[in-house]
């Protein structure tokens, strides 16, 4: 089953998106608020397992902890600015 396309934003709920683009039927949806980019409608579990078990699919991270020490930083500065656009929409 299809998902269906969001109206708000996946991740904090704002309801002001913008459309960035377009590929292979779905809209790349963008919250004006919190700047979380996300294919819309929202994968289906399914169509994430059909697409990651693609032969096609080629990660190349073969091991994220190798790369650990360089990217911590920059991902906890980015939980961070998401955790404090969360928190200003309750
Ligand atoms: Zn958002």
């Amino acid at each position: 089953m299809k998902s269906k396309k969001l109206n708000v934003c996946y991740l904090c709920g704002n309801k002001k998106l913008r459309t960035i683009g377009r590929r292979k039927g779905r809209t790349i949806s963008q919250c004006l608020s919190c700047l979380f980019t996300f294919i819309n409608p929202i994968p289906t579990k399914k169509e994430l397992d059909k697409f990651y078990n693609s032969p096609h699919y080629v990660s190349g991270h073969a091991d994220y902890s190798v790369e650990e020490g360089s990217q911590r930083g920059y991902f906890e500065k980015k939980l961070n600015q998401i955790e404090s656009k969360v928190k200003r929409q309750k």
